[in-house]
């Protein structure tokens, strides 16, 4: 584990960002793949994450996951740019109240990747970003909603944040004693190992809140040995540590690889917690996977894995009060 903090920023600063430079290092010639530039939603991915890509492959699952295709120029019927309609559940800036007893916080508008199926990349984020000093109405809100036990740091990536920010933020929702957990849903620890740094650990160490962390991670060959190394410092400390994957066609739709996945994160002390369906946003149709073959996978994986190993297959379904089960949907 890093001692300093600004190894992590210092890895955010050499992010690549170019798919020419992208391809090169993977030994890939660009008339190889359908690539495009996208102007709106860059490519953005770190050198960490490249160095797990396989040099040669076109067909790399990490490199599906980031690099921009001409499929998602293609529009689709039933794909919009708010299929969840997020904006009808904002009653403050920056606080999504969608679930009893959760809200979530929209608490940065970055993050150290650009995931080409993200369902938040067309959120108006700069307008609902209330930026450092408007956190005020979020914490007014939380304290005013006393049903309010979990609050929830998304994003973008929360921890894409500078540790003062957090640990002024943390303090303000330690006071508010209704509060119990802490969650943050983020990729960086995963896009960049050192973010679990020890001034992030002592943040979190002072906050009054259990935490839990959810990692985003898609594919056994994310997980690298820093990646369980920060999650043991965080279980030190008595953080729990969930993972939530997005099942993606062409990255992660067959038994094996989800079977590898789950038995690669319990061995990275990670327990596996949700697999997403696909959110319908514009310009992901290709990475679509029915649901009919959604739930053979979740079958095959209660067949192969003991039952805390087989994540939760949920899609996000609009006025629903939770996740829809997949076993739930036609
Ligand atoms: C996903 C989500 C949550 C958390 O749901 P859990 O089922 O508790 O993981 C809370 N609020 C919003 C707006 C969400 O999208
Ligand atoms: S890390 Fe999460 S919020 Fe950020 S681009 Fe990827 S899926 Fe979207």
């Amino acid at each position: 584990m890093q001692e300093q903090s600004f190894a992590w920023q210092q890895a955010l600063s050499e992010m690549i960002t170019s798919p020419l430079e992208l391809l090169s290092l993977l030994n890939l010639c660009p008339s190889q793949l359908p690539w495009q530039w996208d102007k709106n939603f860059p490519l953005r991915v770190t050198q960490s994450f490249v160095a797990r890509m396989q040099k040669g492959d076109p067909l790399d699952p990490l490199l599906r996951q980031v690099l921009s295709i001409k499929e998602e120029s293609k529009l689709s019927n039933n794909y919009s740019s708010d299929p969840l309609k997020e904006t009808e559940h904002n009653p403050v800036p920056g606080l999504l109240h969608k679930f009893k007893g959760r809200v979530l916080l929209t608490f940065t508008s970055s993050c150290a990747v650009h995931c080409r199926y993200c369902f938040r990349r067309h959120f108006p984020y700069q307008e609902n970003n209330p930026g450092r000093k408007g956190w005020s109405q979020a914490l007014d809100y939380i304290a005013n909603h006393p049903d309010i036990v979990e609050v929830i740091l998304s994003g973008g990536d929360p921890l894409m944040a500078q540790d003062q920010f957090l640990a002024l933020f943390l303090k303000q929702l330690s006071d508010i004693k209704h509060v119990k957990i802490l969650r943050m849903h983020t990729r960086l620890p995963v896009m960049i190992p050192q973010r679990i740094c020890h001034s992030l650990l002592k943040v979190l160490d002072d906050t009054e809140q259990d935490i839990v962390m959810v990692y985003h991670i898609n594919h056994p060959a994310e997980i690298i040995p820093s990646i369980a190394q920060g999650v043991t410092a965080l279980k030190q400390q008595g953080v729990t540590v969930l993972n939530q994957t997005v099942l993606l066609q062409g990255v992660n739709d067959n038994t094996e690889c989800l079977k590898q996945l789950s038995l690669n994160l319990f061995q990275a002390g990670i327990l596996p917690y949700y697999v997403h369906l696909l959110d319908a946003v514009q310009g992901a149709s290709h990475f679509s996977v029915s649901h009919e073959e959604a739930r053979k996978l979740q079958g095959s994986l209660r067949a192969e894995l003991p039952g805390y190993l087989v994540p939760k297959f949920v899609r996000e379904i609009p006025y629903h009060h939770s996740k829809m089960p997949l076993d739930l949907l036609p």
